[in-house]
């Protein structure tokens, strides 16, 4: 809630200013809007301080990683920048549910970064952000992974494709399912009309969280059957405490490492 409450006092004192949304430091002139340089360097750092899985980006140091032990292989590998945790949960929530589009500049540029560090961007034809039920994304306003999208897009300079994936089916939440039961029910939400948009093309599919895989696994089963190449993912976040085991070692190390940035 710190967060919340500080983001939303920083707007009414100063509308449309720049500050860190990590911290609340000013960050006129610098080069990404909403992030100051400490922070993001601190968040791009974290994986030397917190072990993540190098197949599905879930903050879990033990080997092998529980996430994704038994995906396909239609999806090749998903990046994430930080645990679903503190401050980090409730950015993305705010993105989410209250439609914060400006937090998707700090996010997507964050979630850009890592995906040049990870050497994919030489890889990658087009980017296309999972799609929500037409029906959804009226009722909601927006898709936030195409916010996410449309700004790792412009800095990586790579194209987005938002019409070839298509979300067919209106899926009631898919909090309070199992695993099985997640992946059973995405299995057949997704499909792709104008197959020649995603032939041969390698695709970088955009989220705004991982927790099973099952959503990305799904859109990657159906892409890779339609002719795509090669499939990765990136997320803001991985994880979740409620559906996810953590050793308990690592659940405080990202919980602390979360509130110093508050
Ligand atoms: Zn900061
Ligand atoms: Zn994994």
């Amino acid at each position: 809630m710190q967060g919340s409450w500080r983001e939303a006092l920083l707007d009414l004192l100063f509308p449309g200013s720049h500050f860190c949304y990590f911290c609340a430091k000013n960050t006129a002139g610098q080069k990404i809007k909403g992030v100051c340089g400490e922070c993001g360097g601190k968040i791009l750092s974290l994986e030397r301080t917190l072990a993540s899985c190098r197949r599905c980006g879930y903050f879990a140091p033990v080997s092998p990683c529980p996430n994704c032990l038994e995906w396909e292989d239609s999806l090749k590998r998903v990046i994430t920048v930080v645990p679903y945790e503190g401050a980090y949960r409730e950015m993305i929530q705010s993105l989410k549910y209250q439609g914060k589009h400006d937090l998707a500049i700090p996010l997507g540029m964050l979630m850009a970064e890592k995906v040049r560090t990870a050497g994919l961007v030489k890889t990658v034809d087009i980017i296309i952000p999972v799609p929500l039920h037409p029906l959804r994304e009226k009722e909601r306003g927006y898709n936030q992974s195409l916010w996410l999208a449309e700004t790792i897009g412009r800095r990586l300079k790579l194209p987005l494709q938002t019409d070839a994936l298509i979300r067919r089916s209106y899926l009631k939440t898919q909090t309070g399912l199992g695993k099985n039961e997640r992946v059973a029910n995405m299995a057949q939400a997704f499909c792709v009309i104008g197959e020649e948009k995603i032939l041969n093309k390698n695709i970088l599919l955009v989220d705004d969280i991982i927790t099973t895989g099952a959503t990305l696994l799904a859109c990657a089963g159906v892409l890779r059957q339609k002719g795509a190449r090669e499939i990765n993912g990136v997320t803001w976040a991985a994880g979740s405490k409620k559906n996810l085991s953590e050793p308990e070692g690592n659940r405080g190390k990202t919980e602390n490492y979360a509130s110093k940035l508050r």
